[in-house]
């Protein structure tokens, strides 16, 4: 297996002597290194008698320096502490700063602690859509979606450019993706991944769209498709302009995203193959819109901008109701979430052994979709333990046991006509759903799936008591089966 993370333990003794002198802890960097961790310690005396300050130097340059105020900091291809410089770790000899400010007359050791991450593949979750020209600015957005448990956010404020200037000082946690939402009468698009992807935004007709959305993706732009079913808003330029992905689940789950769902199962089932994405769309604070209502979980390769894009551009998709809900997962062998299995690895066979992994799910029905429709479906037990309140659910009236099921039932509720589309989907006759007991919310269900599908993909829904309704709690977009 890859070694993820290296560690280091460096020590220096200062000498009287040296007082007032900078000093160089030096270690190396071999190989692809993604972010340097720092911390150090010594003793400092009596009445702070001891004073030793600590900075970086990159083989190139002095990379920060934060005198005595903190004790560990970092630095990373796109992240840093405040007052380091993000920026590619170039190999060669590094070394931490120490300056002798204070050393007292028997001399001092430091002790210094260098953690090198190297590039790993993970999951990443953030919110693709969301605006900071409403009442949320660009910071209060930062902060909400770092509460949220959220890594990178896409700055897609309609129409303008000037989010992604504003913002292109690398953030500590936050990765942020630029991109514009092109808002026009006749529908409205997501642009990730360039700065100044729009060149205009006035587009009435197909042809027109075709042209600007053309030239986004030209300019390194990715396209994707918002809230095309919306009854106040929705696509109505036609699917035969540029895009690489729909938005089949914006904000809440309602009826528009069981819409944009059924239609994209249909493009899926004739052999297409659209990227599923979804964002929260979030511009105030409202009641039931929260950033990373849905989160994107992204596989990238980096803790980088250009990792998640190039995740989000190969399909390597999850989404979420929240960052903490139902998460699944879908593998076939080496095969994940947006591969294609080829027609070698098949080799003649019939079957494909499918692995389902859910983790978190609190009663919600697992459905197993190909273009045939559904293939299976699985009922994952309710853990008592599971189902807690969120503090950001209670609204001040209800007591602490106001639960996620219960969010979800006054969604549902809160535009019933719109909402009559969320499907509860019972599949009957052909078989019925298999029950299964949960420890741990953490359940692995095994799958022989057949070669003969153009993919498969994953669902899960929760329905809520009382309603003949249900609402996506997860959704994966496909793995592929190559049928040349
Ligand atoms: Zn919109």
């Amino acid at each position: 297996m890859q070694v993820k993370k290296q560690r280091l333990v460096l020590r220096r003794w200062i000498n009287k002597d040296e007082q007032r002198s900078y000093l160089e802890v030096p270690f190396v960097v071999e190989g692809a290194v993604e972010r340097i961790d720092i911390a150090y310690r010594y003793d400092r005396g009596e009445n702070g008698g001891t004073v030793v300050d600590i900075g970086l130097r990159s083989p190139k340059r002095i990379v920060g320096w934060s005198g005595g105020a903190r004790e560990a900091f970092f630095v990373g291809t796109e992240k840093a502490t405040p007052g380091y410089l993000a920026g590619p770790i170039t190999q060669g000899e590094w070394a931490v700063l120490l300056g002798a400010y204070k050393i007292p007359e028997g001399g001092a050791e430091v002790i210094v602690e260098v953690e090198l991450t190297r590039p790993h593949g993970r999951w990443m979750k953030g919110d693709l859509h969301m605006h900071s020209d409403g009442s949320y600015t660009i910071g209060q957005a930062m902060e909400s979606c770092k509460t949220r448990g959220l890594e990178f956010m896409a700055l897609t404020d309609h129409n303008t450019s000037s989010q992604n200037y504003a913002a292109l000082v690398p953030d500590e946690e936050l990765l942020l993706i630029p991109g514009v939402e092109m808002t026009s009468y006749f529908g409205h698009a997501n642009v990730l991944g360039t700065t100044d992807a729009l060149q205009d935004f006035r587009v009435t007709t197909a042809a027109q769209a075709d042209a600007v959305l053309g030239d986004a993706r030209e300019r390194g732009g990715f396209v994707s498709l918002n809230h095309p079913f919306c009854p106040s808003c929705p696509w109505e330029l036609g699917f035969d302009v540029p895009y690489d992905a729909i938005e089949v689940w914006n904000g809440p789950w309602r009826g528009l995203n069981e819409r944009a769902l059924a239609w994209w199962q249909g493009q899926l089932a004739k052999g297409r193959r659209v990227i599923a994405l979804g964002g929260s769309d979030a511009h105030r604070e409202e009641r039931f819109v929260k950033h990373g209502r849905p989160t994107a979980s992204v596989w990238t390769e980096t803790d980088t901008v250009h990792g998640v894009l190039a995740g989000i551009r190969q399909g390597r998709v999850v989404l979420q109701f929240d960052p903490d809900e139902t998460c699944l997962s879908l593998t076939a062998g080496e095969y994940g979430i947006g591969e294609t299995i080829p027609r070698t690895a098949i080799k003649g066979k019939d079957g494909i052994p499918l692995t389902i992994d859910v983790c978190g799910a609190k009663g919600d029905r697992v459905l197993l979709w190909s273009d045939r429709g559904i293939e299976a479906a699985w009922d994952i037990a309710v853990v008592p333990a599971f189902v807690e309140a969120k503090e950001w659910e209670s609204d001040g009236t209800e007591s602490s046991d106001r639960t996620v099921q219960r969010e979800m039932a006054a969604m549902l509720q809160f535009d019933a006509a719109d909402n009559k589309d969320c499907a509860l989907w019972a599949p009957e006759g052909a078989f019925a759903p298999q029950w299964i007991e949960t420890e741990n919310g953490q359940v692995r269900l095994p799958f022989e799936g057949s070669s003969d599908r153009l993919f498969y993909r994953l669902e899960a829904r929760r329905s809520v008591e009382g309603l003949k309704q249900s609402a996506v709690t997860c959704l994966t977009n496909p793995i592929y089966i190559d049928q040349d």
